[in-house]
C-alpha cells in the first residue's frame, strides 16, 4: 500500500510517499515560495539500492499547480515511483488545529472540511493553507480517500484541570479558549517508539517527552496518554524556542501596548518572530547558538542557560504531575542532535532520578537509544521523530478500519 503524506503551508507544499509494507519512503521532496515568481521544487526519488536521484524546478507555482507538478513527478516515465495516481492507497494530510472536534484522525469528506473551517479562528495562518492543500490534493488524486491527522488530537486526553485556563469560563464556554496543545503526532510517535526501545507496553509506561525542533514543546503522558503539554491555545506557550517566547507574563502585551505604543500586529511579531533563541542572542538556530557559546559570547550563553532552565521546570512540574516517570524523552532536532542541549536540562535532577552519562550523551551510536547510566529510575532516551511516517500510519489504519 502507497501512501502520501502532504504538509501544506501558506507558501510550501512538504510531501513523502511511503511504500507501508516495509514502511520506506520512495520520494519526497518540497514546494516552497509558492505564490512567488521564483517558486522552487526540489524532488527526491529513493530507489530500493539506496540511490538517490533530485530533480530542482523553478518556476511559478500556486499550490495547484505545484501539487499537479508533484504528481506528474511521481508518474515520470523516467523518474516516476508510481504509474498512475490511482496507485496511491491514500493520502495523509497534517492539519494542526482540530479543536476540540478531532481526537483522531478522520476520512475527509464535506463535514470534516467545514469543521476544520470553523477550527480557523485557532490557527489563523495554519488550518486555511491546510484545507487549501486537501482541496488541491482531492482535484489532483480523484477517487482517493484523503484523511486528515491532526496535531491537537494526541493531546484531547488532557484533563479539564490541565486545559482550563483560569479565566472567565465564558471564553471558554463561548469561544473555546483552552489549552490544545501541539506536535501530538511527533509525541505521539516517540512515545510508541520508547515503549518499544525498553520492551514495556505503552500503556504501562508513564513518559516526559521533549520536541525540541525549531517549535518546542514538553508533554507529560500516563499509560500511554497524554495528561499536560506546554503548548497552550496557540503554539506561543511553553518553552523557550527558535524565535517564540513561551511563557511570559501576560501583562507584558499590556505593558508593550500601553507605554510604548505598539499595535497588536507589531506585539504578535515580537513574540512569535523575535524572540525565544533569537531575541536573547540574536540567533535562532541552535547550532549557531552553541558556536557562539563555545567562542565565549556571553549572550549565546545566557540564551542555552535560559533554554534549559525552562525546559528543567516542565521536567520538575510534570515529574509532579505524574508521580511516577518511567522515561524522560529527547527528540526533534535540537533534541535528537545537541548532546550538550540534553547535558544541561538533565544537569541537577540527579534527585528525581534523572541522570546523563556522559560518554552515551556524546556517543553517536544508534538510535534510539539510551544516555542515563544503567541503574536509575528514569530513563533518559534519545529518539529520533518521524511525523510523516506517523501520519502515514495513522493514514493507513484509518483506510483500513
Ligand atoms: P522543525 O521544528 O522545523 O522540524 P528541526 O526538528 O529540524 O526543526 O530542528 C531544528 C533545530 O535543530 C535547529 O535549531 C537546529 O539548529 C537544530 N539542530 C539540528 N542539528 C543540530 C546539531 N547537530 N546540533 C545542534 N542543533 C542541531
Amino acid at each position: 500500500m502507497k501512501i502520501l503524506v502532504i504538509n501544506t503551508g501558506s507558501s510550501s507544499i512538504k510531501y513523502q510517499l511511503f511504500d507501508m509494507t516495509k514502511e520506506t519512503v520512495l520520494a519526497a521532496g518540497m514546494a516552497e515560495r509558492i505564490g512567488s515568481d521564483s517558486g522552487t521544487l526540489s524532488h527526491t526519488t529513493m530507489a530500493a539500492d539506496g540511490t538517490r536521484n533530485t530533480i530542482e524546478i523553478t518556476e511559478n507555482l500556486d499550490h495547484a499547480r505545484g501539487l499537479a507538478r508533484i504528481a506528474a513527478l511521481l508518474m515520470d516515465e523516467k523518474h516516476g515511483v508510481i504509474k498512475d495516481t490511482s496507485n496511491i492507497a491514500a493520502v495523509g494530510h497534517r492539519v494542526v488545529h482540530g479543536g476540540e472536534t478531532f481526537k483522531e484522525p478522520l476520512i475527509i469528506d464535506q463535514h470534516v472540511i467545514d469543521e476544520i473551517e470553523e477550527n480557523t479562528p485557532l490557527a489563523p495562518l495554519h488550518n486555511p493553507a491546510n484545507l487549501t492543500g486537501i482541496r488541491v490534493a482531492g482535484s489532483v488524486f480523484t477517487n482517493t480517500p484523503q484523511v486528515a491527522v491532526f496535531d491537537t488530537a494526541f493531546h484531547q486526553t488532557l484533563p479539564k484541570q490541565a486545559y482550563m485556563y483560569a479565566l472567565p469560563h465564558d471564553l471558554y464556554d463561548t469561544h473555546r479558549i483552552r489549552r490544545y496543545g501541539f506536535h501530538g503526532t511527533s509525541h505521539a510517535y516517540v512515545a510508541g517508539k520508547a515503549a518499544d526501545f525498553l520492551n514495556i507496553p505503552l500503556e504501562q509506561l508513564n513518559l516526559i517527552t521533549l520536541h525540541l525542533g525549531n517549535g518546542a514543546s514538553a508533554t507529560a503522558i500516563r499509560n500511554g496518554k497524554s495528561v499536560d503539554t506546554s503548548m497552550g491555545l496557540t503554539p506561543l506557550e511553553g518553552l523557550v524556542m527558535g524565535t517564540r517566547s513561551g511563557d511570559v507574563d501576560p501583562a507584558i502585551p499590556f505593558f508593550l501596548s500601553r507605554h510604548l505604543k505598539m499595535s497588536l500586529d507589531e506585539i504578535d511579531a515580537i513574540f512569535n518572530r523575535q524572540s525565544g533563541l533569537k531575541g536573547l542572542c540574536g540567533e535562532n538556530d541552535m547550532r549557531s547558538v552553541l558556536e557562539k557559546a563555545d567562542a565565549g559570547d556571553d549572550r549565546a550563553r545566557l540564551a542555552l542557560d535560559v533554554y534549559a532552565y525552562r525546559i528543567k521546570k516542565y521536567i520538575g512540574a510534570y515529574t509532579a504531575v505524574l508521580g511516577r516517570v518511567d522515561a524522560l524523552v529527547f527528540t526533534g532536532g535540537i533534541g535528537e542532535n545537541a548532546s550538550d542541549v540534553r547535558e544541561r536540562c538533565c544537569r541537577g535532577l540527579a534527585g528525581l532520578g534523572i541522570e546523563v552519562d556522559p560518554v552515551r550523551n556524546k556517543d553517536a551510536a544508534a538510535l534510539p537509544r539510551r544516555i542515563s547510566p544503567g541503574n536509575t529510575s528514569v530513563a533518559v532516551l534519545v529518539v529520533p521523530t518521524d511525523e510523516e511516517l506517523e501520519i502515514a500510519r495513522q493514514t493507513q489504519k484509518k483506510v483500513l478500519k
